[in-house]
């Protein structure tokens, strides 16, 4: 049997950017979906395109690893800027998340009047602005290099900030707004839900500067759908789509790959599942003890996907926080994305709407059939009744087809029931993988990985795997 140089498990981000820049090597990408990008996949149901997860498109821009990457493989995504990052509507008040920190500024007095605005908002803009910036930023484990190289990168982070950035979101937050409202308090943890899957309760002052900081940035919307950026960049790459993987078995000096259709042998694997769903590909006990090590984050979404008979520009990105929970969900809030209207794809016989909000996989996976048919509908129509209730222009006639997705539905298309990756607190640092494993050859890769969440955290992540694959 031929033996390759690189199989990599998953077409999400992850497995996607390392895929295309170590294309010229023998590499095959396999994916279980008919879709490429996992969480941040296109797909049509009922004759319509919608965006399964993702659907901003942010770390474009110079200084940011998916930048850099795409210039590297030479490769242009088909992308609009987006003038406002998100529009949160909280009740009657409303403030636009803009890369304009005057007008930001000027919208989140008029709406939060605080005398220390402008030096929180000031003070996390430019801790971010830093962190873009530094050069050495790694993480690895397992080699006295490797910790070496850790050990340099908290050097610089604590040159460039002191060990102010270690310090408590909540801390910062309770010093700068001592006398803060709970709404204000909704708006900052709302946010950061979205990025951090977590509340300003538990996190570094860093983690609080980069989940809130991301609408200072670029923000740009993707043509055709988050899934047409994979397309793209994958052609001229030897993938394997509705390939899953069902077991890799460690031997002398490779992995022999084994999946639903074929059988491969790879000197280098690079698993794109989650940390949490890849020791089930092994037998081998030292990998499954491996991957046993990080505890199961039970965080996942709920998503509600919609086709109106609209054609009207909106803003691409709504969240609305509410007063009380989403029925079945951990979280108050939820985040709207309207496709553009000159978009073929998306809007094609009018807008597709993807909705989503934060729920537990436990809870989903515990219920009956019919019970969970019950509490999905639930959750659906809570989620249109207050989608509704904040868009004068829209009515429920409107609506000309609507389904919803729990962490199941995750399970059955992308292999996973945790979605947004595992929440960034002060106490999952110490227990977080890194792209590197104790076993030659295997490597991880995505947002259960360091460095986290989102298109850019996962892109940290495949810089510092490049330069494992290539002893850099
Ligand atoms: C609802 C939602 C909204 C989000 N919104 C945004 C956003 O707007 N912007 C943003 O930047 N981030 C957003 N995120 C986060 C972002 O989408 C994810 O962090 C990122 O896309 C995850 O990438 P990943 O590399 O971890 O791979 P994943 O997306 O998890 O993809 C992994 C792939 O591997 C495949 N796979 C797994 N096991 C196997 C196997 N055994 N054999 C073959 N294939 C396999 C899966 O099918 C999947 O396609 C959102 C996430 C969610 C859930």
């Amino acid at each position: 049997m031929k033996l390759h140089d690189i199989g990599v498990i998953g077409s999400g981000i992850g497995g996607s950017l390392i895929s295309s820049l170590n294309k010229q090597k023998d590499l095959i990408l396999f994916e279980k979906d008919s879709n490429l990008g996992g969480c941040a996949s296109t797909f049509t149901r009922g004759g319509y395109s919608f965006n399964a997860g993702a659907t901003t498109f942010v770390g474009y821009e110079d200084n940011h690893p998916i930048k850099r990457i795409f210039d590297k493989v030479g490769f242009k995504p088909d992308i609009k800027k987006s003038e406002v990052a998100i529009r949160v509507i909280q009740k009657e008040k409303i403030v636009d998340r803009i890369k304009d920190f005057d007008q930001f500024l000027e919208n989140i007095n008029s709406v939060y009047p605080h005398k220390n605005n402008y030096i929180f908002w000031k003070t996390i803009k430019e801790i971010d602005e830093k962190f873009w910036l530094l050069k050495k930023i790694y993480f690895g484990k397992y080699s006295f290099d490797r910790y070496i190289k850790t050990f340099s990168f908290v050097f610089e982070l604590l040159k460039v900030y002191k060990f102010s950035i270690f310090s408590t979101a909540k801390g910062f937050i309770r010093d700068i707004f001592p006398d803060i409202s709970q709404e204000y308090q909704n708006f900052i943890d709302s946010q950061l839900l979205i990025t951090l899957q977590t509340n300003s309760q538990n996190i570094s002052l860093l983690s609080l500067a980069l989940g809130l900081s991301y609408p200072f940035h670029d923000v740009y919307y993707a043509n055709g759908g988050m899934g047409k950026i994979f397309d793209d960049l994958l052609v001229d790459i030897d993938v394997h789509k509705k390939e899953k993987i069902v077991n890799i078995k460690r031997e002398k000096d490779s992995y022999r790959v084994i999946s639903n259709k074929d059988e491969y042998l790879f000197k280098n694997i690079v698993l794109n599942s989650t940390i949490f769903d890849s020791g089930n590909l092994f037998e081998d006990k030292d990998i499954k003890n491996y991957y046993s090590n990080f505890s199961f984050s039970d965080q996942s979404a709920f998503v509600v996907y919609m086709k109106l008979n609209i054609k009207k520009e909106y803003i691409s990105h709504y969240q609305i926080i509410l007063e009380e929970n989403i029925p079945n969900c951990i979280s108050n809030a939820f985040f709207i994305s309207f496709s553009s209207m000159d978009d073929d794809k998306l809007s094609s016989d009018g807008l597709s709407i993807t909705i989503s909000t934060h729920t537990k996989a436990s809870f989903w996976k515990n219920l009956q059939k019919e019970q969970y048919k019950k509490e999905k509908l639930k959750t659906q129509e809570f989620i249109i009744k207050k989608f509704l209730e904040n868009f004068d222009t829209i009515n429920g006639e409107n609506i000309k087809y609507v389904f919803s997705a729990t962490s199941k539905t995750f399970n059955n298309f992308i292999n996973r029931t945790n979605c947004g990756g595992i929440p960034i607190t002060i106490k999952n640092i110490l227990n977080t993988a890194s792209s590197n494993t104790p076993f030659k050859g295997l490597y991880n890769i995505g947002d259960t990985v360091f460095a986290g969440q989102g298109w850019p955290g996962v892109a940290i992540g495949v810089e510092i795997l490049n330069k494992e694959l290539n002893n850099g």
